[in-house]
């Protein structure tokens, strides 16, 4: 059977190269329509969403246990990655031009095809862990010289740790889910005393999201080879923070309220599978990392990332920054690697952010602190407005793809919108 991946496959279903969702993609989401309100899991294909309880429900999918009438798609994770592997295969089967099963069966296909736009689509995982990196040297550096020693930006631990924190699960939400500016302690330097009041410099922080979609138990270390395998797939990621909030909160402990209010991902979770094609190399790590972080595979990937905002007053979105997922120094793999290393117990639903993904270039910095340089280059905006940070109204949208020969892996859209402070 021809692989899932094969760049010559075609869907029954039309879809336009430029589209998210071809039929080498497959993303799982998890959506509900008027008609049947109650969330289950679907894949995207071109301007569709394959139903997967319908598939069940019909004897055609069988994952080895019913997993897909649920409002999360955990329970298909936890089924480890030769199912995930074999489910694939059967869905890329179902939906070929050349296979007759679906594109034949008119009563099934009118079951199990539905537009995605009369679909509703939810918070794909129920997210068990929220961990957040901080592995872009650009981005590191560019925030080291804004608040620390331009000419020694990197802290001593940084080229030694893939450095996190543990961040909050309970408030990741799904891609057009408002965003309510947050209430916080600031402290502006030239104050005497904090004043609680709603967050001035409110910002984004493009980010990739890694789903874990396996376990390691209370103690065990694990090695490149089982961090990889327990990689289910990425998603897009805004680690909305409070810059102001963070300034005056971080110190000695790390961010807190400053990142706790809000963390918004795409609906699609692209599998590790479908990105397979587009790994890379990652930048040379030097100093060499120590034994259990070195890794021997080509863990980056190709994937281009791109923010756009649109204020209240402008009639489309303004592209802010283009870059890509494979200048982070530290690997998803590395990263899960060290987040076991102490022993740290991972659960299926584990949600890891990439940390702010910055490039070289000026129009590649993820963050409006680096793309406005703390307030003191603000953006300029079609509409004639600037930006030195969100205000309320803007929309913030992140896309990203990988670029195959005629067709796209993406994920569909990140966004949220500004609502003013209550
Ligand atoms: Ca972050």
């Amino acid at each position: 059977m021809t692989h899932p991946n094969d760049p010559s496959l075609r869907s029954f279903i039309a879809v336009a190269p430029t589209s998210d969702f071809p039929i080498q993609n497959l993303p799982y989401g998890v959506f509900s329509t008027p008609a049947d309100p109650a969330p289950r899991v679907g894949v995207a294909i071109g301007d569709f969403i394959l139903d997967l309880a319908a598939l069940e429900a019909a004897g055609l999918l069988d994952a080895g246990a019913p997993v897909f009438a649920k409002p999360a798609i955990n329970d298909f994770m936890a089924l480890g990655p030769q199912a995930w592997t074999q489910v694939r295969r059967r869905i890329s089967q179902l939906l070929r031009r050349d296979h007759p099963e679906l594109r034949d069966n008119a009563a099934l296909r009118q079951r199990a095809l539905v537009a995605r736009k009369d679909a509703r689509l939810h918070l794909p995982l129920a997210v068990a862990g929220f961990t957040d990196f901080y592995s872009s040297k650009e981005h590191a550096s560019n925030v080291g010289a804004m608040f620390r020693d331009k000419s020694n930006p990197l802290l001593p631990n940084w080229l030694h740790i893939p450095i996190g924190y543990n961040g909050r699960a309970s408030t990741v939400v799904v891609s057009g889910t408002p965003v309510r500016r947050p209430c916080g302690q600031l402290k502006p330097p030239t104050a005497e005393t904090p004043v609680f009041a709603p967050s001035r410099r409110l910002d984004f922080e493009l980010e990739m999201g890694v789903v874990i979609g396996q376990g390691s138990r209370l103690g065990e270390r694990l090695t490149e080879a089982q961090a990889e395998d327990m990689i289910f797939g990425f998603t897009l990621l805004n680690d909305w923070s409070a810059r102001d909030v963070q300034q005056w909160e971080y110190v000695p402990l790390g961010p807190f309220q400053a990142k706790a209010f809000a963390t918004t991902i795409s609906p699609w979770i692209v599998t590790r599978e479908a990105l397979e094609s587009f790994r890379v190399a990652g930048p040379r790590q030097d100093p060499e990392p120590l034994p259990y972080l070195r890794q021997s595979g080509r863990n980056n990937y190709d994937m281009t990332l791109d923010v756009s905002l649109r204020s209240a007053q402008m009639d489309a979105p303004q592209r802010i920054c283009r870059t890509n997922f494979k200048y982070m120094y530290w690997s998803s793999v590395q990263q899960l690697v060290h987040h076991a290393s102490s022993g740290c117990a991972m659960n299926v639903g584990d949600l890891l952010g990439s940390g702010t993904i910055s490039g070289p270039e000026r129009d590649q910095r993820g963050s409006m602190l680096e793309l406005s340089w703390s307030g003191a280059e603000p953006l300029p905006l079609a509409s004639g407005e600037s930006r030195s940070f969100l205000e309320d109204g803007d929309t913030l949208s992140i896309t990203g793809w990988c670029q195959g020969e005629g067709y796209r892996i993406g994920f569909g859209e990140c966004e949220g919108t500004i609502q003013p402070a209550t």
